[in-house]
């Protein structure tokens, strides 16, 4: 249960004066939460850091301060000038002065009994804003403050600046974070003392005060003792969120996994290839695991097209052979069918049974699928969340792989291990993660890596082409079309969107189609699940020879004769993402090429992103690259996993932090596993502030 002194933060915004549901809407756009399942809470608005501030602290007189400087002014009031009756295009004008000299402060569409209330004639007052000089003389429009010169005080010389979205003021949003402050409880110090001292930590609650009332510029900076404090806050909740999940695989004993290696064997033979080096190395790495009685818990970290499938059906192939089964779970569907229409008829061979269930299965099929699986006649399961199923029951789950682990959470795994006996884990991941990220995310498992792509893989030819090259490159098509290649074209949107030009990919197939005729495929994620497969196949038996998609088949979709990709509205994506779009061709013995077709003019980084992919293919430097473009919360995607204060921990600042919060936290729970002590209920608090309470439901489910 949460802790009912975090109340007061856990309440919906709309709780704050002056925050109604347009606001909040408005709000709900800038806090640094998932809200897909919930409402913006006072708590999220502590998480929304300033991205720098406005500095007030000049004061240079009126006649010293330069033009489009932020200047804050002490002035006296000497006449009101109203614009002529009726006419509106006129400002209101204030005439003010100080020793320096006279200036105007200009006020369009102005209240003036406001304006006569607030600054009236003969008074002595503060006024803060842009100056302006025009044709010689001074003014400021729209002061951002006025204030009578006694009660100029309070006026806040140094202003953080929030990420701000159309029609939320920046003055609503600095009223309401300053509520949810107020609000904060005192709450008991999570941090040990000494590191504490080490590094200069000020409080939570003082590093949150000082990050949202910055006195100086370097208050909002990652830099800062406070905003070091709060990013230790998240890491170490992170950590030790990772940490409980790991005590919890282990705490359950494993079983060793060892066959005779018949299956093995046979599947081994049955491989129109041999295994590349690293293949083998991540498979003994496997084996030496399964054979061990401790649990295992692997990480398979492989490039797009490095083969990670066929290490994983050897070691399922391994489990059965032990007397157990296999369940192998993908993110999609058309992931989890193609994998079972490459296992299936290697696994027959090797007189395994093999069964996919995805939610597309029903009625009699799904029956005969369930009961194969509780009695054991299905070896191998190869599905999606489905999997998840209550009705799911196995004999005996004794290995469980996940496909392209960052898209499940931290539940889904453990889910799935909940079906057996303490089963074996092996997760796979295509996307190159750098090592301090890998312990960010999933905490310390054992990593094995394919380093090298099966022999005979030729370079990817990778061009940029700007959008008016349209035509030509729709002729080259043309060409590589008579030579009987293969094309992906990948468009960005499923449907017209008013807001972003973005040429659908419905639009862009019937073009094609235009040229091209009934050799254009299309396939998007709003089609059914038959249609996808449907449109799959096809293209795989090369019916269909140019194939129009959405990012659908972004994540491990396997033509091993594909050998163009044109990636339309190559600039709005990310890099990780181009990265496995390419990865789709470059898979056969034949010379492929990727086309990022783009719509001039292209920012900083998007032209950063797409000359590091012109560079290189190497998954490991095009993450570390990525990592640098845009901080890893994005990269891992950590957004969707709904962690408050991602964004706090930018790890190229403070990789530092992560070294100690991970041994911080393995020290923790090893001297008080369910966090009983002073310290460890401190620690509670901390984590779920932080979001990170399926880690507290563990403890209670210890
Ligand atoms: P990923 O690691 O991206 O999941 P896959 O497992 O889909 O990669 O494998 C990519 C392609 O490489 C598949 O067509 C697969 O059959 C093939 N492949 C896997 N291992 C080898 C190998 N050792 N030699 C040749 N081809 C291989
Ligand atoms: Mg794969």
């Amino acid at each position: 249960m949460r802790p009912s002194l975090l109340d007061p933060l856990f309440v919906p915004v709309t709780s704050l004066d002056g925050v109604g549901p347009k606001v909040a809407t408005l709000i709900e756009k800038v806090v640094p939460a998932d809200l897909t399942a919930r409402e913006a809470r006072a708590g999220d608005l502590l998480f929304t850091l300033p991205s720098s501030i406005i500095d007030r602290r000049n004061r240079p007189g009126i006649a010293l301060s330069a033009e489009g400087a932020i200047v804050t002014l002490d002035v006296r009031v000497d006449r009101h000038q109203p614009p002529p009756r009726g006419n509106r295009s006129v400002p209101y004008r204030v005439f003010v002065h100080d020793d320096t000299g006279e200036m105007a402060l200009t006020f369009f569409h102005a209240n003036a009994t406001w304006l006569e209330r607030s600054l009236p004639v003969g008074e002595h007052v503060v006024v803060s804003g842009r100056m302006e000089w025009f044709n010689g003389r001074p003014s400021m429009v729209h002061p951002d403050h006025i204030a009578f010169a006694d009660k100029a005080e309070g006026l806040p010389l140094v202003e953080p600046v929030y990420p701000l979205t159309a029609g939320l003021h920046a003055k609503v949003l600095r009223r309401a974070i300053g509520q949810a402050l107020a609000r904060l409880p005192a709450l008991p110090e999570w941090q040990d003392a000494e590191l504490m001292r080490r590094q200069t930590f000020p409080g939570f609650a003082d590093a949150l005060r000082r990050i949202h009332n910055p006195a100086d510029p370097i208050d909002v900076s990652p830099e800062a003792a406070a905003w070091r404090r709060l990013a230790y806050d998240e890491i170490l909740a992170g950590q030790v969120s990772l940490a409980l999940v790991r005590a919890n695989v282990h705490k359950h004993v494993g079983r060793r996994l060892q066959g005779d290696g018949a299956r093995i064997e046979a599947l081994r033979a049955a491989l129109p290839y041999r295994l590349t080096a690293s293949q083998e190395q991540a498979l003994t790495e496997i084996d030496v695991d399964m054979a061990k009685p401790d649990r295992m818990l692997r990480l398979l970290q492989g490039d797009v097209g490095s083969g990670k499938t066929v290490v994983a059906l050897l070691a399922m192939a391994r489990a059965v052979e032990a007397g157990g089964q296999a369940a192998l779970m993908a993110p999609t569907e058309i992931l989890a069918r193609q994998h079972f229409s490459t296992i299936a008829p290697l696994a027959e061979k090797a007189g395994l049974a093999v069964a996919v269930l995805t939610g597309r299965e029903k009625g009699r099929e799904r029956a005969g699928i369930l009961e194969g699986l509780e009695n054991g006649s299905i070896d191998i399961v190869i599905g999606t969340h489905a999997l998840f199923q209550e009705t799911v029951r196995f004999r005996d789950l004794a290995f469980a792989v996940v496909d392209e682990q960052h898209r499940f959470g931290v539940h889904q795994r453990l889910a799935i291990t909940a079906k057996g006996e303490a089963p074996d884990m092996l997760v796979m991941t295509a996307t190159p993660i750098p090592r301090t990220l890998v312990l960010t995310a999933f905490g310390d498992m054992d990593v094995s890596r394919l380093t090298e792509k099966p022999a005979g893989r030729q370079p990817i030819r990778t061009v940029t082409l700007p959008f008016e090259r349209y035509d030509e490159l729709v002729g080259r098509i043309s060409d590589a079309l008579a030579e009987g290649q293969k094309i992906y074209w990948i468009c960005p949107l499923v449907e017209d969107s008013d807001e972003v030009e973005l040429t659908s990919v419905e639009e862009r197939h019937a073009a094609l189609r235009q040229e091209f005729g009934s050799r254009v495929g299309l396939v998007h994620g709003r089609m059914n699940g038959r249609d996808k497969d449907e449109a799959m196949r096809a293209f795989k038996q090369g019916e269909t020879r140019v194939l129009v998609a959405t990012t659908v088949v972004e994540v491990g979709v396997d033509v091993p004769d594909a050998t163009i990709i044109v990636i339309e509205h190559a600039e709005r994506f990310g890099l990780a993402q181009l990265h496995q779009l390419r990865g789709r061709v470059g898979r056969g013995s034949k010379a492929s090429t990727c086309v990022l077709l783009y719509k001039p003019p292209l920012g900083e980084t998007a032209t950063a992103r797409l000359s590091v992919l012109r560079e290189t293919e190497d998954g490991f430097r095009i993450a570390e690259e990525d990592l640098k473009l845009r901080g890893e919360g994005e990269l891992l995607g950590t957004r969707q996993s709904g962690t408050p204060g991602f964004q706090i921990a930018r790890l190229e600042f403070h990789a530092d932090l992560l070294e100690i919060a991970r041994s911080d936290a393995r020290l923790l729970l090893t001297r008080d596993p369910a966090l009983e002590s002073e310290r460890g209920e401190a620690i509670r608090v901390l984590l779920y502030l932080f979001g990170r309470d399926e880690a507290v439901r563990l403890l209670r489910a210890g």
